[in-house]
């Protein structure tokens, strides 16, 4: 474990034995090592793992799992990456940076596939200019390790087929929760798709019991898991209020550069579902601070009710998007128009200049466009 948790741990009185843990009862573990542990209340939060497809099975050493690949001490000149969502999206920027000729392949027709298509579309633009091959609508289907390098069939969605070729593949195509050979059926609870289904404080079926993080279907991101487990404990000391996160409110945060945020809904999901919407979109290059630091390149889209001028959904490409984003979460989140973000004096240079620009553009009143 990080020193600087287990610091955090020790300096808050929190006891940390190091072992491989099975639920026997409830309240009950039991240690690899033979030990067992007591406690009244129980919270599961064994994590994920990454998943492994037939035909590309991780073999740690030239096909690669996330872990393999921040375990790695030497550098290769190239690099297949299969699956462009938010990990693969990273790993294509930060080995393409480190000069690794990167080729990244994704099945659907975007980049990124649980982001609004059009930031989407933007980081495919951004990464195939800084020199990353971005093959979307290709699917990997088999791989020959036989040569030097590594062989990778992709096919088209016409079923039109290419071969490309790196020294290593990283294979980023989810996560499975680490749910099972813990002793869940020691108590009766059930998974759904290898998740385990929790009610309100995270509390599974069996009370006393509770899971968060990525053993529970909701989005697999730490601030996620941190948040899950404040709200678990703070129940079980008796002192807890909220009972859940609100899923629209979990900010979505992608490293790479540009970087990309987001938040609530998505076109594609009005469009789909019959929901009206206002969309505002407002370019980074209209901003002088993003002009004079050289990051004009990216955009804000906002999607309000059109009735209402309630924020629906939020989503940003472009420098220090991870961080603007929240200054919209926190309108949604206190139930803000966007008048209130556009009313505010927003400091002048400054990238938050954007949100008051956006916010102006819901009504038509944005000023440097
Ligand atoms: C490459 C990568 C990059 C990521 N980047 C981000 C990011 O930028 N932002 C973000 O929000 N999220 C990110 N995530 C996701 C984030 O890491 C996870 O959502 C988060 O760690 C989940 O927390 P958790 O506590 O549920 O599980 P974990 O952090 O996985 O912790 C689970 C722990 O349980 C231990 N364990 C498992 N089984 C047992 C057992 N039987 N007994 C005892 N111990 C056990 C495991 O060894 C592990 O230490 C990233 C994930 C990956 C793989």
């Amino acid at each position: 474990m990080n020193k600087g948790i287990e610091f955090l741990l020790k300096k808050n009185k929190v006891e940390l034995i190091k072992g491989e843990a099975r639920i026997e009862n409830v309240g009950k573990i039991g240690l690899s090592d033979g030990r067992t542990i007591y406690g009244k209340n129980i919270i599961i939060a064994t994590g994920s793992r990454p998943s492994a497809v037939p035909g590309f099975e991780f073999d740690h050493q030239r096909v690669l799992s996330s872990n393999d690949i921040l375990a790695m001490q030497t550098l290769p000149k190239s690099l297949i990456i299969l699956g462009a969502g938010a990990i693969g999206c990273e790993f294509s920027y930060v080995m393409n940076t480190f000069g690794i000729k990167v080729t990244l392949v994704e099945m659907v027709d975007q980049v990124l596939p649980f982001e609004d298509d059009e930031i989407a579309a933007q980081l495919k633009k951004a990464f195939t200019k800084s020199g990353i091959d971005v093959l979307t609508g290709h699917k990997a289907v088999s791989m020959d390790k036989s040569g030097k390098d590594i062989a990778v069939t992709l096919a088209d969605g016409n079923g039109k087929q290419q071969v490309v070729e790196a020294e290593k593949v990283l294979c980023v195509f989810g996560r499975r929760p680490n749910t099972e050979d813990i002793g869940l059926e020691k108590i009766g609870i059930e998974t759904e798709k290898g998740y385990i289904p929790v009610g309100a404080y995270y509390q599974t079926a069996v009370s006393h019991v509770f899971a968060i993080g990525d053993v529970v279907a909701t989005p697999l991101l730490a601030h996620v898991a941190s948040k899950e487990a404040e709200i678990a404990i703070e129940y079980i000391a008796g002192h807890g209020t909220e009972k859940k996160i609100d899923v629209d409110a979990i900010p979505s945060a992608i490293y790479c550069e540009p970087q990309v945020a987001s938040f609530g809904l998505r076109e594609s999901q009005a469009k789909a579902n019959g929901i009206q919407y206002k969309k505002t979109v407002f370019p980074y290059s209209a901003i002088g601070k993003a002009v004079a630091i050289d990051k004009g390149e990216g955009l804000v889209k906002v999607l309000t009710d059109p009735t209402s001028r309630e924020i629906l959904g939020c989503h940003i490409i472009g420098h220090d998007a991870t961080e603007l984003i929240h200054e919209l979460l926190l309108a949604k989140s206190a139930e803000l128009l966007p008048d209130d973000i556009a009313r505010m004096v927003h400091a002048h240079p400054s990238l938050s200049e954007i949100l008051m620009e956006v916010m102006r553009g819901t009504s038509g009143e944005a000023i440097h466009i």
